[in-house]
Formats: C-alpha cells, sequence, structure tokens
C-alpha cells in the first residue's frame, strides 16, 4: 500500500464508530476450524491410526511420502465403513461414536467429534476405499471442503478401510511454506507409531516411507508390552527398564491404576522420552511430565533423563476428554493427587534399586574393544555402566548439564527433607564412625597396617597436599589428564596416578572394615586369570601355550583359595570354596571400579602378592585393589577424541543385495557402541568430578614421588599470563 492512500480502519481510539461485524464465509470457518484440528501431517496420521484401531484393527499400515505434505495413507483390516454412510462420512460433526452429549462421559473410543476426517477434506484431497463384511466388493469415494465428490464407484478391495491424503495444506499457503522450511514430520510420525506399538500390542503397525522398501517401525503382535518395548525400542532401553504398577481405590479422593515401565538408574538419555496413555488415548501431560523429571533428578546420580511408559486407567467420569482442540490433552478430575502418588511410587521403585546394591557382573571379554555388534544382542549382556548402581544423598548433588543448566534446577529447587530411610543409614553409618574411632582394635592390632599408614604419613609432599586440598577442578585435558587450579597457577594432573595411589591409601584405612560390593553372578578366577593371560599375550591365536596358561590359572587359583579367609576378613573379597569370586570391596563411596578389568586385578592377586611377608603382603595386595580401582580410560576409544574414528560405521562394502542387510546391521551396532562409549565416558567424567576429587581433596596424602614422576605439571602462572598480556 502506497502513502496516502486509503487504509483499512485499524482500530484507532479517536475514532467513534465501531467496526462492522460480518458473518464470515463457511469456507473459510471450516478451513479455520480445520487448520485447528489438524496442525501438521502427524496430526492428520494420529487422526487416521486412531480411526483404525476404534474400527477393531489388527493390522495397520502407515506409508508417507515428503513429510505428509504429498501423502499419507493408513491401511487398516478393521470393520470398514457402510456404503449408505459415505456421502456424509466427511461432513464435520459426523460420528459413529457418540450421539448424545451424556456419552462423553463414558468415552471409551479415541474419536467422537466427527471433526478429523472432514478437516482433511478442507486442507487436503481425501480418498477413502472401504469394503465390509459380506461385501463382494468394496467402493471408493473422493471428497472435497467437506463433501463427497460424486457417486462411490465399485472396486476391488481387501478387508478394512485405506483412507489417503494428498497433498496436505495446498490451500494454506503459509503453513505449507512453514513446513517444508521447517525439518520433515516423518520422524515425528515415526516416533507417534512407536508409541501407538506398545501400547496396543495385539495390533500390528508398519510405518514406512514412500519409495522405501524397509518399513521404519514394523511392529507384530505381542504377547507381552516388554517384549514389544524390545521390539520397537530395542534390548538396551528394554534391559532398563522397572515394571511400575500403582493403584488407588479411594472414591472420595482418588481412584486410579497404573500400570508401567520406567527406566532405572542405568538407562542414560539427554531427553525425556514420555509415553502416557490415559484410558488407552495417547495424551501429553506436562504436569505428570515435570513431577516425574523432578524424582528422577534428585534421586539418581547421572545426569539422565528418564525413559517413561504410563497407562493410566481411570473411571471415564474423571477424564474429560474434550479439552483440547486435537484431544492431544485431557483433564483429569484430582490430577494433584494422581501426580503426587506416582510420584511417589517412582521414587520408592528408584531408592529400592538403587539401595539393593547388587551388581551385575560385567562380562568378562578377551577382545577389549568389541567390535561385533550382535554381541550387544546376548541376553545378559551388561552395557559398561551397567554395574554401576549409585546413590548419592539429595543434598550432596551438585550438577552441571551444559545441554540444559535450567532443567538441573528442579534438583535443587525440590529438595525433599531426607525421608526416615535415608535418615535411618546416615544414623548407622555416623555410629559404626563413632564406635570405630572410640575402640580402633583391628587396625590398631596389625602393627604391619599402621607402619603402612604411618609410611603414607612420612612422605606426604606438603606442597602437593596443599594443592589437592584447596585446588578447583577445571575438567579434564584429555583421557588422562585433568585440569586444575590452586591460587594463581594451573596444574596439569595425571587422573589414573592420583586415583590409584587414592585407592591404595583407603584400603589401608579401611582395613578389615570394608562394605561389600556383591556380584550377582559369582566369577570362576581360572576363567578370570586365563582371559588376563590371553591378554598378555602378543600372538593371543596361538594355541601353543594353552597348556601353559591352564597350568599357571590352575595354580593361581589354588593359591587364591588358600588365602580366601583373609582376603575375605581383611579385604571383603570372597573366594568360595569351588573358587569363584562373589564379592569386592567398597574403596571408594559411590564408586564401583570397572570390571572389564577384573581379570587383570586377579591375575596381579596371584602373580604380584608376596603372601610370605605380612606388611608386604597387605601392601601388595592394597596396590593390586588400587590398580583395578583406579580410573582407568574405559575400553572403549573416546568417541569425542582420536576414537571417533573407531566409530565411523562398518568399511564400506559393495552395497549389493545381500550384504545391505549385514551392513545395516552393522552399522547399528556401531551406534549401539558408540552410544555405549560416550555414555561410559560421560559417566567417568562425571565420577571424576563429583567423587573423586571431592574425595581426594579430602583423604588423598600425595606422596613426594609424585613431585617428580609427571603426576603434576604446573602449566601456567595466571600471574605471569597477566603480566604478559598486559605488556602486550
Ligand atoms: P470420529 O472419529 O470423531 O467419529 P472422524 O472424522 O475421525 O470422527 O471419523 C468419522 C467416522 O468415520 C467415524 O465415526 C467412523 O465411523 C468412520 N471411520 C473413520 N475412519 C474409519 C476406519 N478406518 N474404519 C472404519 N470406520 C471409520
Ligand atoms: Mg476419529
Amino acid at each position: 500500500m502506497g502513502i496516502g492512500e486509503e487504509a483499512d480502519p485499524i482500530p484507532n481510539p479517536l475514532h467513534r464508530e465501531p467496526p462492522r461485524i460480518h458473518r464470515l464465509d463457511e469456507a473459510v470457518v471450516n478451513r479455520i476450524a480445520a487448520g485447528e484440528v489438524i496442525q501438521r501431517p502427524v496430526s492428520a496420521v494420529k487422526e487416521l491410526v486412531e480411526n483404525s484401531i476404534d474400527a477393531g484393527s489388527s493390522s495397520i499400515t502407515i506409508l508417507v511420502k515428503d513429510g505428509g505434505l504429498k501423502l499419507i495413507q493408513v491401511s487398516d483390516d478393521g470393520h470398514g465403513i457402510r456404503y449408505e454412510d459415505l456421502p456424509i462420512l466427511c461432513e464435520r460433526h459426523t460420528t459413529s461414536k457418540l450421539s448424545k452429549f451424556e456419552d462423553l462421559l463414558s468415552m471409551k473410543s479415541m474419536g467422537f467429534r466427527g471433526e478429523a476426517l472432514a478437516s482433511m477434506t478442507y486442507v487436503g484431497h481425501v480418498t477413502v476405499t472401504t469394503i465390509t463384511e459380506g461385501q463382494l466388493h468394496g467402493y471408493r469415494a473422493t471428497y472435497k471442503d467437506g463433501m463427497m465428490d460424486q457417486e462411490p464407484k465399485a472396486c476391488a478391495a481387501v478387508k478394512g478401510t485405506q483412507i489417503m491424503v494428498e497433498n496436505l495444506f495446498y490451500n494454506m499457503a503459509a503453513r505449507r511454506k512453514t513446513l517444508q522450511n521447517s525439518a520433515d514430520d516423518y520422524p515425528k510420525i515415526v516416533d507417534l507409531i512407536c508409541r501407538f506399538a506398545i501400547h496396543h500390542i495385539n495390533v500390528s503397525f508398519s510405518c514406512r516411507k514412500h519409495g522405501s522398501a524397509r518399513a521404519d517401525v514394523h511392529s507384530v503382535a505381542m504377547s507381552s508390552r516388554l517384549n514389544a518395548l524390545r521390539c520397537v525400542y530395542g534390548v538396551s532401553v528394554a534391559q532398563n527398564l522397572i515394571h511400575l504398577e500403582v493403584s488407588d481405590d479411594d472414591p472420595s479422593s482418588s481412584s486410579f491404576e497404573v500400570n508401567g515401565f520406567i527406566s532405572n538408574s542405568n538407562y542414560i538419555s539427554k531427553k525425556t522420552t514420555m509415553i502416557l496413555f490415559i484410558n488407552d488415548r495417547l495424551v501429553e501431560c506436562g504436569s505428570l511430565k515435570r513431577a516425574i523429571e523432578i524424582v528422577y533428578a534428585a534421586t539418581l546420580p547421572k545426569a539422565s533423563k528418564p525413559f517413561i511408559y504410563l497407562s493410566i486407567k481411570l473411571p471415564p467420569e474423571h477424564v474429560d476428554v474434550n479439552v483440547h482442540p486435537t484431544k492431544r490433552e485431557v483433564s483429569l478430575l484430582n490430577q494433584e493427587i494422581v501426580i503426587e502418588k506416582i510420584q511417589s511410587s517412582i521414587e520408592s521403585k528408584l531408592r529400592n534399586s538403587n539401595e539393593s546394591r547388587t551388581y551385575q557382573e560385567q562380562r568378562v571379554d578377551s577382545s577389549p574393544c568389541v567390535s561385533v555388534p550382535e554381541s550387544r544382542d546376548s541376553p545378559n549382556h551388561p552395557s559398561s555402566s551397567g554395574s554401576k548402581l549409585q546413590k548419592i544423598p539429595v543434598n550432596k548433588m551438585v550438577r552441571i548439564d551444559s545441554q540444559d543448566p535450567a532443567g538441573r534446577l528442579h534438583a535443587y529447587l525440590q529438595v525433599k527433607q531426607p525421608t526416615q530411610q535415608q535418615g535411618g543409614s546416615r544414623l548407622t553409618s555416623v555410629r559404626s564412625s563413632i564406635r570405630q574411632r572410640r575402640n580402633p582394635r583391628e587396625t590398631a592390632d596389625l602393627s604391619s597396617i599402621q607402619e603402612l599408614l604411618g609410611e603414607i604419613d612420612s612422605t606426604c609432599h606438603s606442597e602437593l597436599l596443599d594443592i589437592v586440598g584447596h585446588c578447583s577442578y577445571i575438567g579434564m585435558a584429555d583421557d588422562v589428564f585433568a585440569l586444575l587450579q590452586h591460587n594463581t597457577h594451573l596444574y596439569l594432573v595425571n587422573v589414573i596416578n592420583l586415583s590409584k595411589e587414592l585407592m591404595y591409601q583407603q584400603v589401608l584405612r579401611r582395613f578389615a572394615h570394608f562394605s561389600a560390593i556383591q556380584l550377582s553372578d559369582p566369577v570362576a578366577l581360572q576363567e578370570l586369570i586365563k582371559l588376563a593371560l590371553k591378554e598378555e599375550d602378543p600372538n593371543p591365536e596361538d594355541n601353543e601355550n594353552d597348556d601353559l596358561k591352564e597350568k599357571i590359572s590352575e595354580m593361581n587359583t589354588e593359591l587364591i583359595k588358600q588365602k580366601a579367609e583373609m582376603l575375605e576378613e581383611y579385604f571383603s573379597i570372597y573366594v568360595d570354596p569351588n573358587g569363584n569370586l562373589s564379592r569386592l570391596p567398597i574403596v571408594l563411596d559411590q564408586y564401583t571400579p570397572d570390571m572389564d578389568r577384573m581379570p587383570e586385578f586377579v591375575l596381579c592377586l596371584g602373580n604380584d602378592v608376596n603372601w610370605d611377608d605380612e606388611k608386604l603382603c597387605f601392601q601388595t595386595i592394597a596396590a593390586a585393589i588400587g590398580s583395578f580401582y583406579a580410573f582407568h580410560p574405559p575400553l572403549l576409544p573416546n568417541p569425542s577424541s582420536d576414537g571417533s574414528k573407531f566409530y565411523k560405521g562398518a568399511p564400506a562394502s559393495a552395497p549389493d543385495e545381500e550384504n545391505a542387510s549385514s551392513s545395516a546391521d552393522a552399522e547399528e551396532g556401531m551406534k549401539e557402541l558408540l552410544l555405549e562409549a560416550e555414555s561410559a565416558w560421560a559417566q567417568r567424567e562425571w565420577t571424576i568430578q563429583h567423587v573423586l576429587f571431592p574425595s581426594m581433596r579430602l583423604f588423598l596424602k600425595p606422596p613426594i614421588s609424585m613431585a617428580t614422576d609427571g603426576t603434576f605439571v604446573k602449566v601456567a602462572s595466571l600471574e605471569k599470563l597477566y603480566k604478559i598480556f598486559e605488556r602486550c
């Protein structure tokens, strides 16, 4: 519009005359309404799939082209649509599911407003092909703007209904543009179908991109929910889920049943997955999601977001399904009570699983870099972080999550009063430490331990002691060195050396007073030693030395068995009469060693321990435990540094038909391995900052040797740096 042209009556406070009100064109009204119901391609898919489920289908197939903008096609084997109903099928407010307003109170179907199909015809071209039972042929009809175009045509059809929506938003240029510019909806559609597939386990779903031979979701009707979860979300998710059941039957406050699966402390993800069905309707509930995230942040030490699948059943009259244009949100009676009860039962589940402290034994593998992805699928393959069930009291939690700094604040805001149980256990530990101080009988009895502790004191380097006691941790500089600041100096410190020494000193201090880590399955010493010998062997393929290895492992096992009583009493290392190892000491609270290093440790017990001299014996055992528990880099290469090459997928092979699927499998395996490595490295860094450094500040007495052996390297003096900057 040029300057000087007359403008439309823009509301102007000085303009007294009110603007004229006029009736909108019906087509405009309908298109506006349709745009609300069908906001994007994924909302159309949701409506169509819900219709198919409502029609009692047992198999639903979805085909999508161009993120759903070009084509969405949903085919089912449900009851079909009557010929007589076809003319009004796509008119607004035509439905077979609701006839009186009161019916809304007992709504069991997912649709009820008769708006979805109509809406699609206002913003796209709809074709319906359907056949009802007992008919010889089906019918096909096309629709536009709520109306059937012409008489339905007879056609061949298989059982059920197929609905095609083409050119979605062809008449809404702005929306089409926005959708075309943003990432396409296909991943959202796949995610949606995954959610349906784990709830409706009697229905098989398949979802495919047009032109692709492979379905991206393909679920078959499953016997159990956990199987469905495994099939859709993978073994790595399914193996880390806990079953949750909560119910309440107090008609005066709340009455509901919850059944679901929630992730345990081994599950690692940066994003919450929350799949919520209320009375079988897939919905969202922001307040429940936040409430659950708070429980996770406050209960588990890892900065992981949860995976949650919940199916909540309430009396239909307690749910208002009609509060959102797409029925995406529902409103519940007594929502706060329901949320609070779910929150507290999740919290107790997590605490229990954390407190039982049953550590899964790690698979001990001879090849450290497992490059056989298939092995991940073996049912008892624990992830490398699988054994680290840790618990940190809520009030000790300090976390930084660069991904979501604000999100982590929940943990602080919601600091709960310590429960009785927590209070109780804290009390016991205080009591036992007082008892220990008052009556240091055992430790005092053994003069050799006193001597070793004395040596730690006498060889302590006072300057280094000041550094570890008063430094701030800045971060890991590489896989081995951490960067510290002490006053105006920056230091690089070798985390492996420091942690080894800390563990050694703690073993001597806790001597005969260890709590234990229980392995869920005892491991045969002989097998562990054989594995360690193989790892040491430069030619492991050579079977030449097998007899020798067998002999060595047999002898070492015998030796350790003979010392079993002492190992148990003083070090909490339990070896049963058959030579199986089932218990290890807790040297640092909240820390479990990397079980992949167990073979090396057992070999070390057999080879490097001096069993003849009491003091030397304790010293060498403490050193062996120290090396085992030290913060070594995980065995999988670090994905965020040099190791990234390792995960770049399988070597490119000729993409012929046969190899295509196996290379896809290999790629999948690599991805899982990469995830595992990422989580192991992230976990290590977290533990270094939040467990190792705080403990070092309190307990480590750095020996003089550390000043010269490269454990501490002064890299810069900030004063000098400032001076240089000033001069510049
Ligand atoms: P609503 O689901 O709210 O009733 P819709 O516009 O989604 O409204 O569907 C209108 C009607 O069309 C439904 O009530 C149902 O009777 C029929 N219908 C839609 N899709 C299917 C299908 N896949 N199989 C059988 N009937 C269907
Ligand atoms: Mg519907």
